[in-house]
């Protein structure tokens, strides 16, 4: 029988899911895409519903980021901003409604998994343990203060008039030799003060090393599609929510040139895997090595399929 598979595209987490393990990106971007076909295999089914499995980390990012896009969409309506109690609110809300996920709906899960979040956690461990939960209550107030005092929120929202919002997370993508590279950007606007086009990356968890990566690649995107001619009227933006830390540089050419090679390459390796590049046809299965870093699987949601769970 012959598969039909979604077009071969890149992204920055793509790359990054590959480089952990290439078992792992083949159940992501070749297996769980297929499960929700009626005629799937049952790998390609158990690979569907175990990459719509979402940790404590997930739910609580999107559920900040949710709040973070209700506020900017909504800054000509406000007189003030949303109070720290409401927005912990709506974050609690949204934990809650996942913890209920899979404690009532699990039947439901099974067939739709794409529709109900369904906290790994408990998932794998049958519960949540106390540790994570009091992790989470104690970070939701600090969190919270520091998106409502953070320098973008208060430029946006103090200085309205002088911005120019264009864009709020959505999915946008620019073409690299004929390859979609999806991009979603948290916060893009222009400052009308300095004519700067501002982005802004929030981040719930640590810092990382590929923070300024993920950076450049949205200067890239923003560069090639406003056609600007130079790197400074560009900022670039990391808000540390967890510790109220910040941020803020113009791109170099230097990262330019970085991330346009790193695309390059990670299309190559990517489509080293493929038996059919036109097609997107994977090799088999076997193909995509397993990794030997055991903290890698000890967190990965796959585990189940690699019998390591
Ligand atoms: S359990 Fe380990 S080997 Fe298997 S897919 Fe996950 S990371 Fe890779």
């Amino acid at each position: 029988m012959n598969i039909k598979y979604p077009e071969f595209s890149w992204s920055l987490s793509r790359h990054k899911t590959l480089s952990e393990c290439a078992r792992r990106y083949y159940f992501s971007y070749y297996a769980s895409p297929i499960g929700r076909r009626r005629n799937a295999s049952n790998l390609q089914k158990h690979a569907w519903r175990l990459k719509n499995l979402q940790s404590l980390a997930m739910v609580f990012g999107s559920s900040v980021h949710e709040q973070i896009h209700r506020i900017v969409n909504s800054l000509d309506e406000l007189k003030e901003l949303p109070l720290q109690l409401e927005i912990m609110a709506n974050i609690r809300s949204d934990l809650n409604k996942s913890y209920c996920d899979l404690k009532y709906r699990q039947n439901l899960w099974l067939e739709m998994p794409s529709d109900y979040s369904i906290l790994s956690e408990i998932y794998f461990d049958g519960e949540l343990s106390l540790e994570a939960i009091s992790d989470y209550q104690q970070r939701l107030p600090d969190t919270v203060h520091n998106l409502i005092s953070c320098n973008t929120v208060n430029d946006l929202f103090q200085r309205r008039k002088d911005t120019e919002l264009i864009a709020s997370e959505r999915f946008r993508f620019i073409e690299v030799r004929g390859v979609k590279v999806w991009i979603v950007i948290d916060l893009l606007y222009r400052d009308l003060g300095n004519g700067k086009y501002v982005i802004t990356d929030f981040k719930t968890g640590k810092r990382s090393e590929n923070d300024r990566t993920q950076l450049a690649l949205y200067a890239k995107f923003v560069k090639e599609s406003f056609q600007i001619g130079t790197e400074d009227q560009i900022e670039l933006r990391n808000e540390y929510l967890n510790d109220g830390s910040f941020v803020s540089f113009a791109p170099t050419r230097y990262d330019f040139e970085n991330i346009d090679y790193l695309i390059h390459t990670s299309i190559d390796w990517m489509q080293s895997y493929l038996q059919d590049i036109q097609n997107n046809v994977p090799l088999e299965m076997e193909a995509f090595e397993q990794t030997k870093y055991e903290p890698t699987c000890r967190s990965c949601q796959f585990r189940e399929l690699c019998g390591k769970a």
